[in-house]
């Protein structure tokens, strides 16, 4: 029995009813890079440092313990959420970035050989290219571009036309964090392994709006951020399956990844530890699984059907803006709208908003690759969350139009 009301969840993030210098109320779309907090996230970090801070793993005593099972039960939250197999699935990182680099350099790097081919898409994070391209240095293999259309969509065709039989690794999306489109990640899965490929998902921008199940998908790896999710910064998760993950060598040497070490040979231990070299973010960890128990009760497709209510708004409102033109319009897109407006910098329209309260983001949103594709060097984009609401909407509008007025 899940449940959804956008006015008591709103109501648990403080930070949306605090006032600004300005004088002016908040309205926060800029969702995309990262959002906001619930008051039982910020109090489990609290929690934490008051009444559990210790070193995981390694000690009896009673805080060790205690810190241990909130590293740990947040994992088994993790776990659930995303509807893993196992705990040795789902591996604590830094986020996204992290994530990808560790599937690049401890998956790709050993098996990648000379003409081999990595298959990503024209809309992907720089996130997503880099550590490709990298890889692909250090391999002698190739990254392979899949083009987006003109409104922002990836085809399926168009994924299919680029698979080849020199395809190792397919990287893709879920959702676009630029333009909002949403992939159809379901069948990309299943052609690039019909090709022989392995697949990754780069989730950062679907778990906080739609339900997300890695068995279901058949990803071979899932990964995203804790504070993109009403977590914090600082951790992540990467999802592998297992026996993948299990062929793998560490990612990063030192404590916590070993079995034994000694001068003649050092053994790895069990997953997903192996990959979490060091002293964890334990608090991270403990407020990340805070964000997953809050959202345990939320129906996540009742999110969606509320944020799609406020993009259908918020596009009514633009599209009656002289000047302004969406940039990304594929059908069934998430609510991030990435625009641009005749005559005026995109910084321009950021500054102008952000003097009543609307913040959104302006620039490239780390991709450069597709706005190079679109011809423009930035855009405005303004990104929604579960907490948003009609007033966030007509705020912008509102907003919208005096840049308008101003400069128009
Ligand atoms: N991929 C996508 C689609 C993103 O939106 C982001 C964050 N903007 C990232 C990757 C990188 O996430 P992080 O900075 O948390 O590692």
């Amino acid at each position: 029995n899940l449940t959804f009301d956008p006015a008591r969840f709103r109501a648990d993030f403080p930070i949306l009813s605090e006032p600004l210098d300005q004088g002016v109320q908040l309205a926060y779309l800029d969702n995309a890079a990262t959002t906001q907090k619930p008051r039982a996230v910020i109090e489990a970090s609290d929690n934490y440092y008051r009444h559990a801070n210790a070193n995981v793993h390694r000690a009896i005593h009673a805080l060790s313990q205690r810190a241990t099972r909130q590293y740990e039960g947040a994992r088994d939250r993790l776990v659930n959420f995303i509807n893993a197999r196992s705990r040795a699935e789902v591996v604590y990182t830094r986020g996204t970035t992290d994530g990808i680099n560790l599937v690049a350099q401890c998956y790709a790097r050993p098996r990648l050989q000379a003409g081999d081919e990595i298959l990503v898409t024209e809309l992907e994070h720089h996130s997503n290219i880099v550590p490709w391209q990298m890889v692909a240095e250090q391999t002698g293999a190739k990254v392979i571009v899949v083009p987006v259309e003109d409104d922002g969509s990836i085809t399926l065709e168009a994924f299919k036309a680029k698979l080849s039989d020199r395809t190792a690794i397919a990287a893709f999306a879920h959702v676009s964090n630029a333009l909002g489109t949403v992939l159809p990640v379901n069948e990309m899965v299943a052609a690039a392994h019909d090709a022989g490929a392995v697949t990754l998902i780069d989730g950062a921008q679907a778990v906080a709006h739609m339900p997300v199940d890695v068995q279901a998908l058949d990803v071979d790896f899932y990964v995203f951020s804790g504070h993109k999710l009403f977590g914090p910064t600082g951790i992540g998760v990467l999802y592998g399956k297992e026996a993948l993950l299990d062929a793998m060598p560490p990612y990063q040497g030192g404590g916590d990844m070993i079995e034994t070490v000694s001068f003649e040979g050092t053994t790895w231990n069990e997953l997903p530890y192996k990959f979490e070299a060091g002293t964890p973010n334990i608090a991270g960890a403990a407020a990340f699984g805070a964000a997953i128990e809050y959202l345990e009760g939320v129906d996540l497709d009742a999110v969606a059907t509320h944020e799609h209510r406020l993009l259908e708004r918020a596009t009514a409102g633009m599209s009656a803006i002289d000047g302004l033109r969406i940039i990304g319009t594929a059908p069934g897109k998430a609510a991030t709208i990435s625009f641009v407006m005749d005559g005026v910098h995109a910084h321009d329209i950021g500054t102008l908003l952000d003097e009543s309260g609307v913040a959104i983001r302006t620039g490239h949103h780390c991709a450069m690759p597709l706005m190079t594709r679109f011809g423009v060097p930035a855009t405005a984009r303004a990104s929604f969350a579960a907490y948003n609401d009609d007033s966030d909407v007509d705020a912008l509008i509102k907003g919208l139009e005096s840049v308008q007025r101003i400069f128009g």
